[in-house]
């Protein structure tokens, strides 16, 4: 029995030392709000207020999501419409928003690959992934029961076709598909992407879209353009909802018409009178989260392409110009893994700093101290001493000016010597052990 016997020991306290205590807690976090969060991969772009009031609106935030269908119209409408806006956006046929994380689309549309050719009766085991892929690619498709292959990048930090077709050939039938993300982890756009698809299409196997950072390429061009048969989108960044420290996310998923029977349900359609909840589909993957997905956060990044409607494009244009930007005002002064023209964001590799002393870790740190957050460091794991930096499009001139201006201080500081050991002196928590809460988990400490 693990009822309780004893009474909780609980202090008794005001309101106003609540608040104080927790306004206290959340005023030493950083957030988007504080300060410049160039964390690469992550899109830590501005999360527009308009959004937060949208989705507080009474008619939707007291709504029960087992009301009848005819009593949440309006609900239904906005998702139905969501997916018509994330078709164009995507090109795919279909969508669905249920998936509630980046991962969670990746796992879900992976499922909707294997049920294809489940029902074909062609029993592919392997997964093709590129080596700059994201982490959660490979584990995605583990989870779904593939075996992943790996494939090497090429000089140039993009897919080794040669390479490709030496796998193609060797395993060939058994290839179910290839995960990519375009452009790549290390922000490079991968121009031999219609060949890719190709040499994968001959071979009977699809295409998987990782499309988390979508502010690289919106208006531009779209998976279905390149030739992906399946599409994840992370609402949680390239659409202007909150993220970070785990959650709430979307993470929905779109496909071409060969695949849409599989999709999770309920699908939400228009029968032509109303909108409706469709659980009538025999080959669905069946459902992947509770009711229809983070319908608030569906709301946010419905209010935010709404606002933005053809802007979306100048979105990606202001990415990847800052990204750019930053990047060629600090190429003298750190060495750019794979330089060429990057999208929405690029990697520094600090290897020729690391043999003086300072490691990538060294810098992030002594950036805390400057009011910026660090980047994304160490990832992706083929450069050693990666500090990836995306800038998103919501910062203006003078903050990139500010973070160019750190670098260059930090790198000059790096050539007389001093001592990074001590940093971050100024944030409420100095230097921590990075490992041992992992290999020590114990919550009640
Ligand atoms: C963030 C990201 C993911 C994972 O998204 P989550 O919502 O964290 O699960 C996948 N792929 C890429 C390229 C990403 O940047």
């Amino acid at each position: 029995m693990k009822r309780r016997t004893s009474e909780i020991k609980l202090e008794d306290k005001s309101e106003l030392e609540l608040m104080r205590h927790y306004k206290k807690l959340s005023d030493e976090n950083f957030c988007i709000e504080k300060g410049f969060y160039p964390l690469g991969s992550c899109t830590m772009k501005y999360n527009p207020r308009i959004n937060e009031w949208a989705s507080k609106l009474e008619g939707f935030s007291e709504l029960h999501p087992n009301q009848d269908d005819d009593d949440c119209q309006g609900a239904l409408k906005l998702m139905f419409e969501l997916q018509s806006f994330l078709k164009i956006i995507t090109g795919m046929d279909e969508i669905c928003l249920q998936p509630c994380a980046g991962a969670h689309g990746e796992f879900s549309g992976m499922m909707v690959i294997k049920k294809y050719f489940e029902d074909k009766k062609d029993f592919r085991k392997k997964v093709i992934i590129p080596d700059n892929a994201h982490g959660t690619n490979p584990a995605s498709a583990a989870m779904c029961g593939f075996e992943v292959l790996e494939v090497k990048s090429n000089q140039r930090g993009l897919v080794d076709i040669e390479e490709l077709k030496k796998i193609v050939n060797e395993h060939n039938k058994s290839i179910a598909a290839i995960m990519m993300t375009n452009p790549n982890t290390l922000g490079l756009f991968d121009n031999n992407i219609v060949e890719i698809s190709k040499i994968m299409h001959n071979n009977g196997s699809l295409l998987y879209y990782d499309g988390a950072n979508y502010n690289a390429i919106m208006g531009y061009t779209n998976p279905k353009l390149m030739g992906f048969d399946v599409v994840h989108l992370n609402l949680h960044k390239t659409f202007s909802t909150p993220h970070a420290g785990g959650g709430p996310g979307a993470g929905p998923i779109g496909v071409v018409e060969d695949l849409r029977e599989y999709l999770p349900v309920p699908r939400i359609e228009f029968d032509g009178k109303k909108y409706i909840r469709n659980y009538n589909y025999e080959k669905s993957i069946g459902k992947v989260s509770t009711f229809f997905g983070n319908f608030n956060v569906l709301i946010k990044a419905y209010t935010y392409i709404l606002m933005l409607q053809k802007d979306l494009k100048k979105v990606s244009q202001d990415a990847v110009l800052s990204a750019n930007y930053l990047k060629s005002k600090l190429k003298d002064y750190y060495k750019i893994a794979y330089d060429s023209h990057c999208a929405h964001e690029f990697v520094i590799d600090n290897s020729d700093k690391k043999e003086k002393g300072f490691s990538t870790l060294n810098i992030a740190k002594r950036l805390m101290d400057e009011n910026i957050h660090p980047a994304t460091i160490y990832f992706p794991l083929i450069i050693h001493e990666a500090f990836m930096v995306e800038p998103t499009e919501s910062e203006t001139k003078k903050v990139l000016d500010n973070f160019i201006d750190v670098m260059i201080k930090i790198a000059k500081e790096i050539e007389n010597f001093e001592n990074f050991d001590a940093y971050p002196k100024t944030t409420p928590v100095q230097r921590v052990d990075e490992v041992y809460a992992a290999r020590h988990l114990d919550l009640k400490e």
